[in-house]
């Protein structure tokens, strides 16, 4: 029996056949995959998910992936959820964690939606894997697609950073590096998906990567012991996941697998160097989200045309959550503060997490009791030229391999 029965738009309600297309015919919004609920409600118990195995795939029961297909994994998911006591302290924060999705197998969230992207298309036939991309998404595609034995062409911006070339062309993809921004090679993409028979993990198949992006909520919940959090704080580039994850909140409810019935408040964080979603948040018009030219460090999620920018924009203010962004000297800032207090060093983007979380408790967002947690998506390392370029390490001497220079240059 199946459990995915088909496409649903999330605009118009029209109803799809089960396919690679993620826009809807008659009024172009957006693809959702629709799920044989009754069934599921008869199948998903907490018992049967902790006896799964420890990686995202033991939520498998609410994936886009039928029983008999053989996935493509690397171990992805089941990341620590990190109760940050030193941090909370700077915050004024008792019950706050953090999510450390930094280690997922090429080191950041997107691990979890190419894992069920490159899952589906092998199952559906599909030979080629290909995704147009802000740096990680290349990552986990060319990786997954090396790991699934498939033909990758990954598209990059041709200034993305040092390293995450490197730990893209190392799996031996086709690289295209494209002389324009993220939303020019996904405008490329977008064309190129008329005239070949790849998946693109985030165009075509989009409607089930995405669902790749639950598992994260899905193993907050547990990992809290069967609870949801009183708020999440996610990163915004396309918001593709913040959508996904008040789902996962609602199927966690809809399937008893939490205490409760209250969805948290989802918050968004942008960098105010791209911040489309942000500005309509703070506008009359938060469903009109103007495309911007993105310039920030936190590249990962430089989309200047987020494609589910309206639907975060909903979701924030229906959950009671917001939308906030920080500078450029807030990322850094918070990337090392992350790391004194934690031992955690994330990138650009779990910068502006943690530069929004910090913002919003300074502005007296919470009492101090309320469960957050801000989700650390990808790590330091892909992005470590920014905290020598934007300012040294104070706490460093340089001295002679003596006693003497020792006693000298170093108070103890
Ligand atoms: C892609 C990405 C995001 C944003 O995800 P969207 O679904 O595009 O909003 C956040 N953080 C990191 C590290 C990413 O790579
Ligand atoms: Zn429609």
């Amino acid at each position: 029996m199946a459990k995915i029965v088909g496409l649903r738009c999330r605009e118009c309600g029209a109803e799809y056949e089960l396919q690679a297309t993620h826009v809807c015919e008659m009024c172009f919004g957006p693809l959702d995959a629709v799920y044989d609920q009754a069934a599921l409600k008869k199948v998903v118990s907490r018992s049967r998910i902790e006896s799964g195995p420890k990686s995202m795939w033991r939520y498998r029961d609410l994936l886009p992936i039928e029983d008999s297909v053989n996935v493509v994994t690397l171990g992805e998911g089941f990341t620590p959820l990190v109760k940050a006591d030193r941090l909370g302290a700077e915050l004024g924060l008792r019950n706050l964690y953090l999510k450390n999705d930094s280690m997922n197998p090429t080191n950041s969230f997107k691990d979890r939606v190419v894992s069920v992207a490159i899952s589906w298309a092998r199952a559906h036939g599909f030979e080629t894997i290909a995704c147009a991309s802000t740096g990680n998404l290349a990552n986990a595609v060319a990786a997954y697609a090396a790991r699934a034995d498939l033909e990758c062409f990954v598209f990059i911006p041709v200034d993305l950073e040092p390293a995450k070339v490197a730990s893209i062309s190392v799996f031996d993809p086709n690289v295209v590096a494209v002389r324009g921004n993220y939303d020019e090679v996904n405008r490329l993409c977008s064309q190129l998906v008329e005239s070949t028979p790849w998946a693109f993990c985030n165009i075509n198949i989009r409607p089930f990567y995405a669902e790749g992006s639950k598992t994260l909520t899905f193993e907050t919940a547990e990992q809290l012991d069967w609870k949801l959090p009183d708020e999440i704080i996610i990163p915004i580039g396309s918001g593709c996941q913040f959508v996904r994850h008040r789902q996962a909140a609602r199927e966690l409810i809809e399937y008893g697998l939490v205490r409760g019935d209250r969805v948290p408040a989802f918050t968004g964080a942008q960098a105010l160097g791209c911040s489309p979603v942000y500005n309509a948040f703070q506008s009359d018009t938060p469903d009109r989200v103007l495309p911007v030219k993105p310039d920030t460090i936190a590249k990962s999620i430089a989309i200047g045309n987020p494609s589910d920018g309206l639907y975060v924009n909903r979701i924030a203010r229906e959950t009671g959550g917001v939308v906030e962004a920080v500078s450029e000297e807030e990322i850094v800032e918070a990337m090392r503060l992350l790391a004194r207090t934690e031992g955690i060093f994330t990138e650009t983007a779990g910068g502006v997490t943690i530069g929004v979380l910090s913002k919003l408790a300074k502005a007296g967002r919470w009492k101090g009791d309320e469960v957050v947690v801000a989700y650390v998506t990808g790590h330091g390392l892909k992005t470590a030229d920014v905290l020598t370029s934007v300012n040294g390490h104070a706490n460093r001497v340089e001295i002679e391999p003596t006693m003497k220079s020792f006693r000298e240059k170093v108070t103890i």
